[in-house]
């Protein structure tokens, strides 16, 4: 334990119980969403191991998802809360949690690069959610973090409203990569992977930049058939027999 754990102890953000390391106390970590079974490419839940029969038509451009969880309860009420509440000690949780997932999946990249915002968003957001989780996760794993490797330069509509088509059309083109990223093993850092349009996308930018290869590392993931159709309130639709610290819904229908 350093000093400052010792100096400022933390507390389990679910049940304010003495935490080490990380603001979750383990019995609280293990009830969380793990995601147990999913297909190895994409991290797409499913009931049987071996990979999904999406990956198998169309086999994706990074090596592999890793995802620690299924996108509910609390997980999707800190991202939530992250995202749309602006409590970044959050992201540094989530981030800290991810650290903990890819750590025992024995993965090394060189460097983090988070899925980027338009800049539009992100100043009507004031922060990109996935940097936040990107700066704790590196911190953790001591693995520099380069936002500025991958640009999104066009918009795209809001994801969540498109079906899922036009989701992957959406984001064709939509991200150009720095040419630092030529033969290093980048790890693309999301909150939340669902189609895995978005991935791909911004998969395909750093390996045309000279990437080496790209994993994706991403908080939580969300199978297919709750999430495109859904919407926001479907995706997050599975409330809680948890007691929600957090309240990242106010003022939200
Ligand atoms: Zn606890
Ligand atoms: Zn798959």
């Amino acid at each position: 334990m350093g000093l400052a754990a010792l100096l400022f102890p933390l507390r389990c953000v679910r049940c304010g119980a003495d935490a080490a390391e990380l603001p979750l106390c383990p019995p609280c970590a293990a009830e969380l969403p793990h995601l147990e079974s999913a297909c190895p490419r994409c991290a797409e839940p499913l009931p049987r191991t071996g990979v999904c029969g999406r990956c198998l038509a169309e086999p994706p451009p990074f090596v592999r998802v890793l995802a620690p969880f299924l996108l509910a309860a609390p997980v999707a009420d800190w991202i939530l809360g992250l995202k749309e509440g602006g409590q970044l000690h959050l992201g540094a949780l989530l981030g800290g949690l991810l650290a903990r997932h890819v750590d025992r999946c024995g993965t090394a990249v060189d460097a983090l690069v988070p899925v980027p915002l338009h800049w539009r968003r992100r100043l009507r957001r004031g922060f990109n959610q996935s940097l936040e989780i990107a700066r704790s996760a590196g911190r953790h794993l001591d693995v520099p973090v380069r936002p500025r490797w991958l640009a999104r330069v066009r918009p795209g509509p809001d994801q969540r409203r498109l079906p899922l088509a036009q989701r992957a059309a959406s984001v064709h083109r939509a991200f150009r990569a720095s040419d630092r990223v030529a033969g290093l093993r980048i790890a693309l850092v999301d909150d939340v992977v669902t189609t895995t349009a978005t991935a791909r996308a911004a998969t395909a930018a750093l390996l045309a930049a000279g990437a080496a290869a790209v994993e994706v590392w991403a908080v939580a993931r969300t199978a297919l058939e709750n999430g495109p159709s859904a919407g926001n309130n479907g995706l997050f639709a599975r409330r809680a027999p948890w007691p929600n610290p957090v309240s990242p819904t106010s003022g939200k229908s």
